[in-house]
C-alpha cells in the first residue's frame, strides 16, 4: 500500500482528500488526513458576524462530516515533517509515514507578533474579525458601541482574503447608518499598502469608494506597536494613529511546523513551485491553499482552482509522467459593499483585476469592478456552494485558469501584452 498524508482538514485539504479518493484504488493509496480541530469553520462568514448577518451557529459544522468514507481522520496538533524519513511526528509523539505528503495546514492570524496588540484592550477596544471568537466578540462589542473613531487595520501582508478588511469597511458604513449613527462614527483605513488594493485599477476603484464613503486612508503605515492605553497605533516612521476601537487584522503566518521543519519562507510559508505547487526542495511534497508561499491571493477560490489543477497532475506525477498542466494563479472573490450590494473581482498571476461581465461575456449575471445586488446574492449563495458542492469535491462549471472573455482590458495592456 502507498500512503498519501493529507496535513489539515479545512478548505484545501477536505477537497484533496475529496478528490483522491474517488480516483486513487483503494487497494493501492492508504489516504490520511491530520486535522487539529474537530470543527470546519466557514471563514468567509466571519465577516458578517459582527454586524448580525450570520449567527456564529451558521458557519460551523463538523470536520468529520466532509471527509469521505476511505479516508483516515486523525485528530492531533502537527510538531514537525521529517523529509529525510518521509515522517509526520505530532505533538502526542504519534508517528505517521507518507509517500507522498500535502500540506495543507493554511494561515493563521497572529497577534502575538505585534506588542501591545494582546495587552489590556485585546477584546475590549482592540478586536479582530480573521477569528470565529474574534468574530463573534467584535459583534457582541458592535451592539453596544456608542460611536467614536473606529480604526480598520492590516499589519502586514500577505493576509488571507486581502479584499476583507475593505469589505469590513463598506459594511461598518451601511451598517451605522442603518442604525442612524453613522454621524457619530469617523471611520478609518490604515493599510501598510500604497492604497485600498494591491492591484491599480481595483485599487482606483476601490479608493473611490473609500471616499464616496467618507473614510480616511492612512497609506504606507507600517505599525511598530499598539499602545493600549494610549490607544494609539505607532508607526516605524513614528506616526501616531488614535483610535476608539480598533478592528485589526494581525500579521497572517504559516503553521509553526513549517518553519521546524525546515521547508518555509520567513512567514513559514511552504516553499514550492508556483504552477505545480511541488515542494521547491522535495519531489514528494506539495502545498495547497494559503499555505504554500505562491504569489496569489490567499483565498479560498485560490484553493479551488488550484485543486483541479494539482489533482491532474498529482495522477501523472505518481506514475512518473511530466506535471502537463500550470496553474495560473486564479482568484476570484465577492466583495461586499453594503446595503446588500458587492462586486467581483477575478484576476490571475499576470492579469490584475479588470472591469467587465462573468463568467458569460456581455451577459454576466456578475459585474467585474461593479456594484450590483446580484454580486450581493452571489456572496451570500457562495456558503450553500461550499458546504455542499466545493468542500466535497464536486466539480463546478468554471474553468480553474482565468479567462479573458468579458474582461474590458485597458489600452497599455494591450499595448504591454500584445494582444
Ligand atoms: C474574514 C475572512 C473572509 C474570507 N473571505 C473569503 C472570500 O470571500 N472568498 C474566498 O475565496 N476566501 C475567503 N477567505 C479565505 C479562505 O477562508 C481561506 O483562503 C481558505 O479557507 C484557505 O484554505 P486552507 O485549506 O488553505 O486553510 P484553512 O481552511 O484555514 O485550513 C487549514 C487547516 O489546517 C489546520 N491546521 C493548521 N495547523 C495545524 C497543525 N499544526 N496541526 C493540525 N492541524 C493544523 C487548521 O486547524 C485548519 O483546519 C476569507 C478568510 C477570512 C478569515
Amino acid at each position: 500500500m502507498k500512503r498519501l498524508l493529507v496535513l489539515g482538514g479545512g478548505t484545501a485539504g477536505t477537497m484533496v482528500v475529496n478528490r483522491l479518493r474517488s480516483r486513487l484504488a483503494r487497494d493501492q493509496w492508504q489516504i490520511t488526513v491530520v486535522e487539529q480541530r474537530e470543527t470546519h469553520y466557514y471563514q468567509p462568514g466571519y465577516l458578517f458576524i459582527p454586524f448580525g448577518t450570520y449567527a456564529p451557529r451558521e458557519v460551523t459544522k463538523p470536520v468529520r462530516r466532509f471527509i469521505p468514507h476511505g479516508v483516515d481522520l486523525v485528530r492531533g496538533e502537527i510538531e514537525r515533517v521529517e523529509p529525510g524519513t518521509n515522517t509526520v511526528t505530532l505533538v502526542d509523539g504519534t508517528e505517521l509515514g507518507y509517500d507522498q505528503l500535502v500540506i495543507a495546514t493554511g494561515t493563521t492570524p497572529r497577534p502575538d507578533q505585534t506588542p501591545g496588540m494582546q495587552g489590556g484592550e485585546w477584546r475590549k477596544s482592540i478586536h479582530d474579525f480573521y477569528t470565529f471568537e474574534g468574530a463573534v466578540a467584535l459583534g457582541e462589542k458592535l451592539k453596544t458601541w456608542r460611536g467614536g473613531r473606529l480604526v480598520v487595520h492590516i499589519v502586514d501582508m500577505p493576509i488571507k482574503c486581502p479584499v476583507a478588511p475593505l469589505e469590513f469597511t463598506f459594511l461598518a458604513d451601511s451598517y451605522f447608518r442603518d442604525k442612524g449613527v453613522r454621524d457619530q462614527v469617523e471611520l478609518v483605513y490604515v493599510t501598510p499598502l500604497s492604497g485600498a488594493f494591491t492591484k491599480p485599477v481595483a485599487s482606483k476603484h476601490l479608493g473611490g469608494m473609500l471616499e464616496e464613503r467618507n473614510v480616511t486612508v492612512e497609506p504606507d503605515f507600517i505599525v511598530e506597536r499598539i499602545d493600549p492605553d494610549a490607544k494609539v497605533l505607532v508607526g516605524y516612521d513614528e506616526r501616531e494613529v488614535p483610535f476608539d476601537l480598533l478592528v485589526t487584522v494581525p500579521l497572517n503566518m504559516g503553521a509553526d511546523f513549517v518553519a521546524r521543519s525546515g521547508l518555509g519562507d520567513e512567514l513559514n510559508y511552504v516553499k514550492v513551485d508556483k504552477h505545480t505547487l511541488l515542494s521547491t526542495q522535495y519531489d514528494n511534497i506539495f502545498a495547497i491553499g494559503d499555505a504554500s508561499n505562491i504569489p496569489a491571493s490567499k483565498a479560498g477560490s485560490v484553493a479551488h482552482f488550484s485543486v483541479d489543477i494539482f489533482t491532474h497532475n498529482f495522477m501523472r506525477h505518481i506514475k512518473g509522467l511530466s506535471m502537463d498542466e500550470e496553474f495560473d494563479g486564479h482568484a476570484n472573490c465577492f466583495v461586499e459593499s453594503g446595503d446588500g450590494k458587492g462586486l467581483l473581482i477575478d484576476f490571475n498571476y499576470e492579469t490584475e483585476p479588470l472591469t467587465g461581465k462573468y463568467p458569460l461575456p456581455g451577459v454576466g449575471p456578475f459585474n467585474l469592478l461593479g456594484e450590483s445586488k446580484v454580486n450581493h446574492w452571489g456572496k451570500l449563495m457562495f456558503r450553500w456552494i461550499y458546504w455542499h458542492v466545493l468542500l466535497r469535491g464536486r466539480p463546478i462549471p468554471l474553468p480553474a485558469r482565468m479567462s479573458m472573455a468579458g474582461k474590458n482590458v485597458p489600452d497599455d495592456q494591450f499595448v504591454a501584452s500584445g494582444r
